[in-house]
């Protein structure tokens, strides 16, 4: 039986698939004031991120380079263009909200405050289903909390 979920599966694999291909914002930041590696050893994927932060200590731009799994970079290129212009604070609940939606498929308190956000990160909510590859998908967030804590090296484990 064909529907709207095996539709909206499709358009999900097709958006994993293009971040994976052509991440985005896939470059070193020679300007970055916070960088942070992270490493999933269980798959692989390796990851530098670097933030540059504006005046009033919001996230100005946000890259990445590395190498690793579809949804790995996938996730960090989701992750680099949903975290623009926010503040640290903001950044980590979204990483927050993000990690429920890997882990469950759902989040029920996401709607009120980051609905774009998540609507944007929703591709990768089917990784749930694979339990192994939700540290693949929050990869990007675990990287990002530690170079905003001011932390050199974040793991998946
Ligand atoms: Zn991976």
């Amino acid at each position: 039986m064909s529907g709207l979920f095996d539709d909206l599966r499709d358009l999900y694999q097709e958006v994993i698939l293009d971040h994976g291909r052509k991440p985005r914002n896939f470059r070193r930041l020679d300007d970055a004031d916070a960088t942070a590696r992270g490493d999933n050893p269980m798959c692989g994927d390796r990851i530098e991120l670097f933030i540059r932060r504006a005046p009033d200590g919001s996230i100005a731009d946000a890259a990445f380079q590395g190498r690793g799994c579809a949804i790995s970079t996938a996730s960090a290129s989701l992750m680099t263009e949903t975290v623009k212009g926010k503040t640290a604070d903001e950044a980590k609940d979204l990483g927050a909200k993000f990690r429920e939606l890997a882990m469950t498929g759902v989040c029920p308190d996401c709607g009120a405050s980051f609905a774009d956000e998540m609507e944007r990160l929703a591709p990768l909510s089917g990784v749930h289903e694979f339990p192994s590859r939700v540290k693949c998908a929050t990869l990007a967030w675990h990287t990002l909390n530690a170079a905003l804590d001011g932390a050199k090296e974040a793991s998946s484990e």
